[in-house]
């Protein structure tokens, strides 16, 4: 069942673009999960820099493609960014992963998460970002009620 809710915005610089994940990290309060999907090159790891700056973090945020997970420290949370690119098993990650999204101090962030999908908590929110030109993006966030707090317009 669907009881989740979506809500879309525009960006059309990188300035822009990380006023938006700046806004949603500052909203985070520990505990939840955030799965990015777009295609190579759209601004996932992106949008993880800016939440992470969002939270307070001064952590260098870096794609994780060859050691799958990172962490960034930010106060009292831990800023967990997976990233499954081109895995076709999440070994022991899947673990790892399983354990964070359980920890009211953690916040995930997942790149390429379709092969954990069953990992991952159906009370999440989603990124999808779409590539319209160089310079823009297209964000679509769908989420669950229960997360409609880190929305920036409702905050
Ligand atoms: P992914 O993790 O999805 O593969 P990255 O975040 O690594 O993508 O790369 C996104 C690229 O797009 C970066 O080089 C970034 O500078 C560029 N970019 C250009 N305009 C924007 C924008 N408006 N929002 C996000 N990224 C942008
Ligand atoms: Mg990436």
């Amino acid at each position: 069942m669907n009881t989740g809710t979506t809500w879309q915005t525009v960006s059309t610089s990188l300035e822009n673009t990380a006023q938006l994940d700046r806004t949603v990290g500052s909203n985070l309060k520990g505990g939840e999960v955030i799965e990015l999907v777009s295609d190579l090159g759209g601004g996932k790891t992106t949008f993880v820099r800016g939440l992470a700056e969002g939270m307070g973090s001064h952590d260098k945020v870096a794609s994780p493609s060859f050691t799958i997970s990172r962490e960034y420290k930010a106060g009292d949370l831990t800023l967990y960014h997976f990233d499954f690119y081109r895995l076709s098993d999440p070994g022991i990650v899947a673990n790892e992963l399983a354990e964070v999204v359980d920890d009211p101090k953690a916040v995930v962030a997942v790149e390429w998460a379709d092969i954990v999908e069953d990992v991952l908590p159906a009370d999440k929110l989603t990124i999808r970002i779409k590539t319209t030109g160089e310079f823009t993006r297209e964000f679509t966030f769908a989420y669950s009620e229960k997360l409609q707090y880190l929305i920036p317009e409702n905050t």
